[in-house]
């Protein structure tokens, strides 16, 4: 033992330790100390001015003017105590099954908590579905609704989804059907799918998933028999059950409460698409065996199951062999749900990092909302916000317009924007649904998990709604794998870009993209600064898409498919880039101009983009942008004295 160490042991015998000073502050405790001042979400229509540019570009001011009161009466439901009340019940008392009763007789029973259940009925009556289908305010009106109360559904969203997909599947075929009684079994399910009316309406589920790879549609293992009943059903015409009778195991299947479905399944022609009532008449299950339900880090309050189908009864859905095809009519319209979800919950993620912003205050303290490096981090997801949901809508738009390019509601009223019409809208809808689809999911996961970390510690709790963000970033990692993964998107919007054609040569359906980014660009630019920086970004990105053009143009489709991801971004950078400049051009808006100019001249936009083209030559120009950061943010000057705050 050295002699220090005894020594100074010896030291602290002889010596008793003075007890420190005591600070003159008061300790915490529970009830005491500093407190956190609870941030509040504003009205989320009012508060949004990205989704009202956007509608303002597709909708007349004839329209625009009573949905806007609708949008606004919703956005307080959506934050009402009613429905957060709704929302957190069917968070925390997920369904439960119970498979067999006390004296072991099988007897399913599905539960599911009031929460979901009223929230389902909410979204049937505010037209969901419904609007869509009623001629008032068309798709775009639907999907601004859709918009606003999807954050608060505890998606229920997902169930009205396939039953959109499904009405439009079933309006298609109607006219088409082969017998007077199929015609009036398929109207009756169309009339419930879109009926706002708690006694008629229906919801639909969309079965395709069985356990060998859902990227491998074609190795289905449910088989359709072609088995007509012997006797009538002595059930109403529209109750009629079907002349095929199916068998086989759907692995994933979510609204396992929906009363009808749609599904594929196998008969000796090939794959095909079915129609089938869950129930029967009388009140059983239409041959269905609900096995167990899956257990899923996010869409918590929704019914997801393993089925067993044993002599389900169905009507087919156009030819034998043709299952792809008709239920890709169910899966461009549930990807463009998937799409305004994930922007919608992007716009809430960042309504409460910025609701919390205002509220704390962090170094020396000084106000979270005005830290130059924090808003410089909201700007990015504001412009990943606006980029996307300008994509989005556009898709939806599109949508409106190969239902019914004469409807008022498809009419591009604005005029600022070209959008094709006719064979190019289809052309152009096929390329951005699935393009659309994958990168807004993989966008918000980007926004939510960024947003979750702008509130700190709190960010993964699951605190009190409206603010619990976790939730939101638990229910968006599953939007980039149902309705297909990312990559079997990418797959997917490569095949149509390279299609084959008939007579064996690859085709360039990417042309239609030509057309709309040559129309829009070329269109009559304007004066001033605005317009000066605006004629710059057009520049950069026609000589973007010309390179892309060529690349799309030189390379095969397996070069392309290898190196997907890419694809993804450079296509999805320039779709958004011409809307970000027509969307400004129009008023030469000072925030629309600076996101069109982050998004093009210093590539704000591009995640995930792997060449290295970056941004230093623009970069070194934004040497003082938080004032810029502000506006585009919380759409106020920087408070004077903030730091970063330009010199005047
Ligand atoms: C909560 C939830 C609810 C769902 N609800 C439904 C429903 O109601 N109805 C329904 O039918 N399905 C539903 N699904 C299933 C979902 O659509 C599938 O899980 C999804 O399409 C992926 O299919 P898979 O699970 O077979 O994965 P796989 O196809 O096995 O894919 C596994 C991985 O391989 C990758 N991959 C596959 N093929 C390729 C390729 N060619 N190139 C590159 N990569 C590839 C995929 O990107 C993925 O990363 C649901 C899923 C979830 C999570």
């Amino acid at each position: 033992m050295s002699s220090t160490t005894s020594g100074s042991r010896n030291q602290s015998q002889h010596h008793q330790p003075t007890r420190p000073k005591a600070p003159s502050s008061k300790a915490s405790s529970v009830d005491t100390g500093y407190f956190q001042e609870t941030p509040r979400l504003k009205n989320q229509f009012k508060d949004d001015v990205a989704i009202q540019r956007i509608l303002s570009l597709y909708l007349s001011p004839v329209l625009l003017k009573p949905l806007h009161k609708e949008l606004d009466s919703l956005a307080s439901t959506a934050l009402s105590p009613k429905v957060l009340t709704w929302l957190r019940d069917a968070e925390t008392n997920p369904p439960t099954l119970e498979s067999h009763d006390a004296f072991a007789n099988r007897n399913e029973n599905l539960r599911t908590s009031v929460g979901w259940r009223k929230l389902s009925e909410l979204g049937a009556h505010e037209g969901i579905v419904a609007e869509g289908y009623e001629g008032r305010y068309g798709r775009i009106g639907q999907f601004a609704k859709y918009y606003i109360l999807s954050p608060s559904s505890a998606i229920t969203t997902c169930p009205f989804a396939m039953t959109d997909g499904a009405a439009r599947l079933l309006a298609q075929q109607i006219p088409k059907a082969p017998s007077s009684t199929q015609g009036k079994v398929f109207a009756n399910a169309h009339f419930r799918l879109i009926s706002r009316d708690q006694s008629t309406r229906w919801t639909s589920g969309q079965w395709m998933t069985e356990r060998p790879p859902g990227s491998e549609v074609g190795r289905r293992e449910t088989i359709a028999v072609y088995s007509p009943l012997a006797e009538p059903t002595n059930f109403d015409d529209v109750d009629e059950l079907g002349p095929w009778i199916i068998d086989g195991y759907k692995y994933i299947t979510s609204a396992t409460d929906a009363d009808m479905t749609i599904l594929l399944a196998r008969t000796a022609s090939g794959l095909s698409a079915f129609y089938a009532p869950t129930r029967l008449p009388n009140g059983d299950r239409n041959g269905i065996k609900v096995v167990r339900l899956k257990k899923s880090t996010g869409t918590m309050a929704l019914p997801t199951a393993e089925l067993e189908l044993n002599g389900m009864r169905a009507w087919l859905i156009g030819a034998e062999g043709d299952g792809i095809r008709e239920i890709s009519t169910v899966l461009n319209v549930s990807r463009i749900h998937n799409s305004v979800t994930a922007v919608s919950f992007m716009r809430r993620g960042l309504a409460i990092a910025k609701a919390y912003a205002k509220a704390r205050v962090v170094a020396k303290n000084r106000p979270l909302w005005t830290m130059p490096l924090h808003l410089r981090t909201l700007a990015g997801l504001e412009l990943l916000h606006r980029a996307s949901t300008h994509l989005t809508f556009l898709t939806v738009h599109l949508l409106s317009v190969i239902e019914d390019s004469a409807s008022p509601t498809s009419i591009n009223s604005s005029g600022y924007l070209y959008v094709p019409s006719s064979a190019s809208a289809i052309q152009l809808f096929r390329i951005l649904t699935p393009m659309t689809k994958a990168l807004t999911a993989r966008l918000a996961m980007i926004t939510l998990s960024e947003s979750v970390e702008s509130l700190g510690g709190i960010g993964p709790n699951e605190t009190e709604e409206p603010m619990n963000i976790a939730r939101l970033l638990r229910d968006t990692q599953v939007l980039s794998i149902w309705e297909g993964t990312t990559n079997v998107l990418i797959t997917d919007l490569i095949s149509v870009l390279k299609r084959t054609s008939r007579a064996g040569g690859e085709g360039r359906s990417w042309e239609v993209i030509n057309e709309f980014v040559e129309e829009n660009l070329g269109r009559g630019g304007r004066a001033g600064e605005a317009g000066e920086i605006l004629e710059r970004c057009k520049v950069v990105l026609w000589k973007e898409w010309k390179e892309f053009e060529s690349i799309l143009d030189t390379r095969s489709k397996e070069e392309l498919t290898r190196s997907g991801r890419a694809v993804l971004w450079r296509l999805g950078w320039v779709i958004c880039g011409v809307l970000l400049i027509m969307d400004a051009r129009r008023d030469g808006d000072r925030v629309a101009t600076d996101l069109a100019k982050r998004w093009i001249l210093e590539r704000g936009g591009i995640w995930g983009w792997d060449d290295d083209r970056g941004n230093e030559e623009e970069e070194r120009r934004v040497e003082d942008r938080t004032g810029d950061d502000c506006l585009v943010v919380f759409g106020e000057e920087l408070p004077t004295g903030a730091e970063g705050r330009p010199k005047l």
